[in-house]
């Protein structure tokens, strides 16, 4: 790569963290504060996929809830060899403060339009969902390609989710549309008290197909002796 590609690509960086703010405003997005989550370094990872979240104010959800998610999910796909990175998490009024979310209307449809961001999968942190949902998500065996709500998952803070809720809704996304089924206790169960950490080597190698994961650039100095 010549010197000014590159200093091209670093001014356009510069520009677009300098808009961040003025572009969510316009899309109807209020007041809204950007954080970068830094993943924690020295494990072996052999994928790694982007995550984007937006965690909606008056919804109940704090931080810390948020932080907890974020947390159990990346111990639960480190199963998997597979690291969320970056993450990045966008605190901010909902556009006319929409916090409960009808998806007969698609109205996370409509919200996933406005949205400024082009990689997926967005995680929405919402007060309720009208149809009495505690977390649901839109992956590509029922949502067609090109859909705005196509790789996103919404997550109600009405109900009160246990901490694996989002890794659960990210295995849809990552390519586990279905239930484990039977009585299996895993991530994936589709009965709620059978839900937990658990993931087996199917489903890992599914994760690993999916176009929304990369495989990760090996650091050669984490493996020398
Ligand atoms: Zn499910």
């Amino acid at each position: 790569m010549s010197l000014s590609t590159w200093a091209q690509q670093l001014e356009a960086i510069l520009c677009d963290s300098l808009n961040e703010k003025d572009i969510w405003q316009t899309a109807g997005f209020i007041n809204p504060e950007f954080k970068q989550l830094k993943p924690a370094p020295g494990t072996y990872f052999t994928h790694e996929f982007e995550l984007n979240m937006v965690i909606f104010r008056k919804t109940g959800w704090t931080e810390k809830d948020v932080l907890n998610q974020i947390s159990k999910a990346t111990h639960i796909f480190k199963q998997c060899g597979i690291n969320i990175s970056p993450i990045k998490m966008i605190l901010t009024d909902a556009p006319q403060n929409k916090i409960d979310i009808n998806y007969n209307i698609r109205e996370d449809d409509h919200m996933a339009r406005l949205t400024p961001l082009t990689k997926k999968p967005v995680v929405y942190f919402i007060r309720s969902n009208i149809e009495g949902q505690l977390a649901y998500s839109w992956d590509a065996s029922i949502e067609p390609p090109g859909s705005p709500r196509l790789n996103t998952v919404w997550i109600t803070r009405n109900k009160n989710p246990k901490q694996n809720v989002l890794a659960h809704e990210l295995g849809h996304i990552l390519g586990a549309s279905s239930h484990r089924p039977g009585l299996e206790k895993n991530l994936m169960s589709g009965v709620p008290e059978f839900i937990n950490d658990r993931l087996e080597k199917d489903q890992c190698e599914a994760f690993k197909r999916s176009p929304l994961l990369k495989k990760t650039v090996i650091n050669m100095e984490l493996l020398r002796p």
